[in-house]
């Protein structure tokens, strides 16, 4: 029987938070972690399938894992499990058993733990290592974007009670809490709860932590109540999911909105708090996307000032109504593009950045001499250097005196090679 397990999580922090209730369980069922993938008897590697690189590099993993763990039990799981389940199975002898987060055990080799359907949800977590903590809300998604695969194998849109996820908070015992989702603001609409929506939540765990973070806003569903509840926290960020601007490649890629909707309503939040931040995903390349759509996304940029912006180049996607579409942009085309964006948002960051010289800001410390402010989320956003006596957990007020492209510094010296 396995004494001693290694987790390996790939991809998002949705992933992150599946990794740890495995812990949850593992420790629970008497296991303990293991202090390299040589010395476990147990390897779960916890897989991201979201686009064609990640799924390489949950495959080099598994592979290179098996390589180090010779005598170890081999589990596969996350979403390529759910996604390929038997199919990766016969695929990868390397591995002793592919086990989705819905699907029995494929090769009937039982492993040492025994992965529950959905329930992965409302396990149990330990309490948090750091002073914030990903919590997932709810699992798959309604939505069918054009460009994503993700409903086609985590399922529709299910959300968790609001008893469950604030008695997790509690239990992580976090200063920030960063709430997560597929498709966060739908939270709540599969159970029909009428008012009990995000905004409530979010009330309910501000009233229990410092700071509480929303990441991968659906813009449709940022509506005035939702903008009130993330202002009332005190945490002023809004991580908006907006993948385009031109109103008729939105339509293509099967999603709501257009630029000026979108500037109208980052307008709206400046005017209500002007220190608001704000971060977005967009995809390039997606099939028929014109000289002009592409014109128009960077005008946007220009206009919209985002304080973080990530530009991916679309990754076709089997059985995605992308693959079903003409128009191919060339790949080389679709990178020139992606180099443009990058070059024009990295200097609105810097700019942005640099403009919050001489500002005092409330910190909270991350880890001795890192913190962040409420512009940056953790594991995505720049950081902020302070002096390394600051107690790690706490919120201090700081005055910013340099930066240093997307970080800044707050009375202390630091080059970008330290980062
Ligand atoms: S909202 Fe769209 S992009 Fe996000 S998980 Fe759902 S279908 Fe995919």
């Amino acid at each position: 029987m396995a004494e001693r397990y290694w987790i390996e999580t790939l991809g998002c922090p949705k992933n992150e938070v599946d990794s740890d209730k495995l812990v949850g369980k593992l420790s629970a069922d008497g296991l303990t972690a293991a202090a390299s993938p040589e010395d476990a008897d147990l390897v779960v590697v916890n897989t991201c399938a979201f686009i064609e690189s990640a799924r390489q590099e949950s495959i080099d993993t598994i592979l290179s894992l098996r390589d180090r763990s010779a005598d170890a039990e081999i589990v596969v799981t996350g979403c390529m499990a759910e996604r390929y389940g038997d199919e990766l199975a016969e695929a990868l002898p390397e591995a002793d058993a592919v086990a989705g987060f819905g699907v029995p055990v494929a090769l009937g080799r039982k492993p040492a733990i025994d992965v529950p359907t959905f329930d992965l949800l409302n396990l149990p977590r330990p309490a948090s290592a750091r002073p914030w903590a990903y919590v997932k809300i709810a699992e798959g998604c309604d939505r069918n974007c054009g460009f994503c695969a993700i409903p086609s194998f985590r399922g529709p849109q299910r959300s968790r009670t609001h008893q469950s996820i604030l008695t997790e908070v509690e239990q992580l015992d976090a200063a920030e809490i960063v709430l997560v989702a597929q498709d966060l603001a739908a939270f709540g609409r599969d159970q029909g709860v009428g008012e009990r929506t995000l905004g409530t939540l979010v009330g309910e765990v501000a009233d229990r932590v410092d700071r509480v973070r929303l990441l991968y806003l659906y813009p449709s569903d940022l509506d005035a109540r939702l903008i009130d509840a993330v202002l009332a926290t005190g945490v002023p960020y809004f991580d908006l999911s907006l993948q385009h601007v031109s109103r008729p490649h939105l339509r293509r890629m099967r999603r709501w909105g257009d630029g000026q909707r979108f500037l109208e309503r980052i307008d709206h939040i400046r005017s209500l708090e002007p220190d608001a931040a704000f971060r977005s995903n967009f995809i390039v390349g997606y099939p028929g996307e014109t000289e002009e759509d592409h014109d128009e996304l960077l005008a946007f940029v220009e206009s919209a000032q985002l304080d973080w912006c990530g530009f991916f180049p679309w990754s076709p996607e089997d059985g995605t109504h992308a693959m079903t579409l003409d128009g191919r942009v060339d790949d080389a085309l679709m990178h020139e593009r992606l180099r443009e964006l990058s070059e024009l948002q990295d200097s609105i960051t810097a700019a942005r950045r640099d403009a919050l010289i001489g500002a005092t800001v409330e910190v909270l410390i991350d880890q001795p001499g890192v913190g962040r402010t409420h512009r940056e989320a953790p594991e995505i956003d720049g950081l902020v250097f302070v002096r390394d006596d600051l107690p790690v957990g706490q919120i201090h007020s700081v005055e910013i005196t340099g930066a240093i492209g997307p970080d800044l510094l707050a009375g202390v010296d630091h080059t970008a090679e330290e980062r």
